[in-house]
């Protein structure tokens, strides 16, 4: 295939793995100059690829150009001798072949980009150093559900956590992200789409129905972009008491609400005052989300880090502007399952990193 340049400086053999809005890239470049003591790989995307992270070299993007740095164990390159890194990125609406490679500066022949018919992406070898304690230090006693993502060693979500798309796919996808975590190197990350219908959802394979009579759950979260005025959810919770729909907990009017799909009620009531009786979700930082749903009566209680959130609060006694209208059903929730994601029904598009998300029947901290 690559036919090695006699007049080049360097040759480099680029294969990538490439799914719906991300890829994989593994690269070989091979020293056909003089010998050199550190090195730099650059290159010029001409898609919209955005580099994620790499392994065996520093990567570095800015705009369309990147710049691979070797990583210091792999500095000296003999003459003929080639060193190997890879990465892993996103790519939205196209993702041509790399062009413009140069070795510190020299352009390189022959090589190119291996067709994506090659197997599956391996895992990366650990360049991070790995994970040292559980979250927090919990014990994951008998919970349902008690994952820090640190088994996800693939680009994408897997054993687990499955990805879904219920009723409808858009545009939004879900990987795992070994930049931003909350413990550890890794977290569930979702790059949510505006669009009506546009749901990308990682769901557990964990069965819930014999959680409770009090289901508890905790998340940390983090997320880009503050919730639109539009409705939107990031939680989405099948719901046996609604014939399988959903209860879901997103945004709406900028903060915090939870919805019930089979008859569209809302928490708090969307009124002015009911709106400022939750919270907005904070962006750029970690935020540990816990609820408490009550599957024997019509209750739920949310909390933001510590706060026990006013309007996120159902109780049994009728409250106007939060759980009114709430209450109007009176069968309790039986949720069977967890998704993380989103889900837009119409503008609002937003980043999501999700990490040490424990389902239990007793209480959770943060
Ligand atoms: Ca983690």
């Amino acid at each position: 295939m690559p036919a090695t340049g006699a007049d080049s400086g360097c040759r480099v053999d680029h294969t990538v793995n490439k799914w719906t809005g991300g890829y994989t890239a593994q690269i070989k470049v091979t020293n056909l100059g003089p010998a050199l003591s550190g090195w730099r790989l650059t290159w010029t995307y001409t898609g919209d690829q955005q580099v994620t992270s790499a392994w065996n070299a520093t990567v570095t993007q800015t705009g369309d150009s990147v710049t691979a740095a070797d990583a210091g164990f792999n500095r000296t390159l003999a003459t003929g001798a080639a060193a190997e890194f890879g990465l892993q990125g996103t790519w939205r609406s196209a993702d041509p072949a790399p062009v413009g490679f140069a070795l510190n500066g020299t352009p390189c022949g022959g090589g190119g980009t291996v067709p994506p018919t090659t197997p599956p992406p391996t895992t990366p070898p650990p360049t991070t150093p790995p994970p040292t304690t559980p979250p927090n230090g919990a014990d994951c006693g008998s919970a349902v559900i008690c994952s820090d993502f640190e088994d996800q060693t693939g680009p994408a979500p897997s054993g687990a956590w499955q990805f879904t798309a219920p009723d409808c796919q858009g545009t939004g996808t879900a990987s795992v992200d070994t930049a931003v975590a909350h413990s550890g190197s890794r977290s569930l990350r979702i790059d949510g789409e505006a669009g009506y219908c546009n749901h990308a959802f990682v769901a557990s394979t964990a069965d819930l129905s014999s959680a409770g009579p009090v289901v508890y759950v905790r998340m940390w979260v983090r997320h880009t972009t503050a919730l639109p005025s539009a409705h939107v959810t990031f939680v989405s919770l099948p719901d046996t008491s609604q014939g399988g729909r959903s209860l879901r907990v997103g945004g709406q009017n900028g903060a915090l609400q939870w919805n019930r799909e089979s008859d569209d009620a809302t928490l708090p009531a969307q009124s002015p005052v009911g709106v400022a009786l939750s919270r907005p979700l904070p962006t750029d930082s970690w935020q540990c989300l816990r609820f408490a749903i009550d599957t024997t009566a019509p209750a739920l209680d949310t909390w933001l880090g510590d706060e026990l959130v006013p309007g996120l609060h159902a109780d049994g006694v009728p409250t106007q502007d939060i759980d009114q209208q709430w209450l109007a059903r009176t069968t309790p929730p039986r949720p069977t399952a967890l998704r993380l994601g989103w889900e837009s029904y119409g503008t609002g598009d937003d980043t999501l990193w999700f990490d040490d998300v424990t389902v239990d029947s007793a209480p959770v901290g943060c």
